[in-house]
């Protein structure tokens, strides 16, 4: 989509077009320019702390053009497409900073298992009967719930199995397709040989960059799932190697299951020997951890992603936030994938959270309501090095909305409209959700995508698997 949008049509141009064909103009580009008026405004901006009733103008490039209270004064141009949000709240998209989207089609499975058995039973007893385009299918299935619930930008940490490397990147084919923002964090082959796995990963990066460079493309960036921890020799260091020389973040899986936390504790000093130490490393989970981690972490500038949902399930425990933050720990929150998130629901994770903490404490003011809802937008942006492009409303972002209705589920009267939001409402309450201005779900139906053929089309394939696996195991 070009950038000379209607906001730069000149007004002698404008004055002479009719419209209609100014209408057309704008339609070819993709989307009208969108006006939200009398909404109750929660922009996570920094230093714009207090909720206010106004206006935010976005772009038919997709960015926020005008924000503010009060009514928009400024001409609009014919085509401006106006909402009134009156009585209704309008926030950022929820950011998610660690999820595994394939998981979408295996939800509920081993919920009396932690981490390592909850393993056995999906990755390393389904994992090597993936087929065809199941991970194209089923990154399609939990992205589109994703943005349903109200994440507008997800931190795509994919996994490869025993997929091959076409089968494996139908993961980043889905996601190109679904209309919620992205970063696609990828599982480097580590079986293969190093150089073998340096051309892949450079092939992979061509194609990555080709993706982001895309017009409006959803693909925000690209990173390194490392794995390299697990394993005694070089590999990590190789993968951070990787992500120095192509400028890229690196996620790692570290310190979640209880019962290991000492033999996990252990790899600290040789993953650091191995640079994984960096401004743009998170660690996923990073809950059994010491004070001289944390103190590490802090100072290399460092950070980690918390998944309430997923640690309450697996029964991993429960990281001391506050603790974390205040020795200097970005923080930022993800759902997780849904085999052990469940919902990828971030209400529920900002209510399971923050609960958490105040049942630990005994102590509301461990976690407000304010500093949960900022955790799961800007703050977790800022952790993934997007914060300038999303997890708040504010001029020059990206406009990534949702529209939400304290009436439709009834919720009461609103004291305190972000303590109402996180307290008392959920993704039923979402009546609109837009991703770079334009309309992508409206009363819970993802507009354009038919969500009833995709599940129909997951749970077809979930069923092979399990049929292949069964048959395999009779053997
Ligand atoms: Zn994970």
């Amino acid at each position: 989509m070009p950038h000379n949008n209607a906001r730069y049509v000149p007004s002698w141009f404008r004055s002479r077009v009719p419209a209609l064909l100014l209408g057309a103009l704008l339609w070819q580009h993709g989307q009208a320019q969108v006006l939200v008026e009398n909404a109750t405004l929660i922009t996570e901006q920094e230093g714009v702390e207090a909720p206010f009733t106004g206006y935010m103008l976005a772009g038919a490039d997709g960015l926020i053009t005008a924000i503010g209270p009060g009514a928009y004064a400024g001409q609009l141009p014919s085509g401006t497409q106006r909402v009134d949000a009156s009585g209704k709240f309008v926030i950022p998209g929820f950011v998610s900073g660690h999820n595994h989207l394939w998981q979408s089609a295996f939800r509920g499975i081993a919920l009396d298992k932690v981490l390592q058995p909850w393993l056995d039973a999906l990755h390393r007893t389904y994992g090597q009967f993936f087929a065809n385009d199941d991970f194209y299918w089923f990154t399609l299935h939990g992205a589109l719930d994703q943005l349903l619930h109200g994440i507008t930008t997800t931190y795509s940490h994919s996994q490869r199995l025993d997929a091959n490397e076409e089968q494996y990147l139908g993961s980043m084919k889905a996601e190109m397709e679904v209309g919620q923002h992205f970063i696609f964090s990828y599982n480097n082959d580590t079986k293969l040989k190093p150089a073998a796995m340096d051309l892949a990963f450079d092939a992979f990066m061509k194609k990555a960059n080709a993706n982001i460079a895309l017009p409006g493309s959803m693909m925000l960036g690209a990173a390194i799932n490392a794995v390299g921890n697990f394993s005694p020799d070089d590999t990590l260091a190789r993968e951070m190697a990787l992500a120095k020389k192509y400028k890229v973040g690196v996620q790692i899986h570290y310190l979640e299951q209880f019962s290991t936390g000492e033999a996990d504790r252990a790899q600290w000093q040789s993953m650091k020997a191995k640079g994984a130490l960096t401004p743009t490393t998170t660690f996923a989970h990073f809950i059994q951890t010491t004070d001289a981690i944390l103190k590490d972490t802090a100072a290399a500038g460092a950070g980690m992603i918390w998944n309430p949902l997923s640690n309450g399930r697996l029964a991993s425990g429960l990281s001391d936030i506050p603790k974390y933050r205040a020795m200097g720990v970005k923080v930022g929150m993800g759902v997780d994938g849904a085999a052990s998130g469940d919902i990828s629901d971030p209400f529920e994770n900002m209510r399971m959270g923050m609960y958490a903490l105040r049942m630990q404490h005994h102590d509301p003011a461990i976690m407000s309501a304010e500093q949960i809802l900022r955790l799961h937008t800007l703050d977790t942006a800022k952790v993934l090095g997007i914060g300038n492009k999303v997890g708040s409303l504010e001029q020059g972002k990206l406009a990534d909305f949702l529209i939400l209705d304290p009436g439709s589920p009834l919720t009461g009267g609103v004291f305190n409209p972000v303590a109402h939001l996180v307290a008392s409402m959920n993704a039923m309450n979402i009546e609109a959700i837009y991703v770079a201005g334009k309309l992508q779900v409206q009363n819970g139906k993802v507009l354009g995508k038919d969500t009833k053929a995709v599940q129909g089309e997951v749970v077809k394939r979930v069923a092979s698997i399990v049929a292949a696996q069964k048959k395999a195991a009779k053997k």
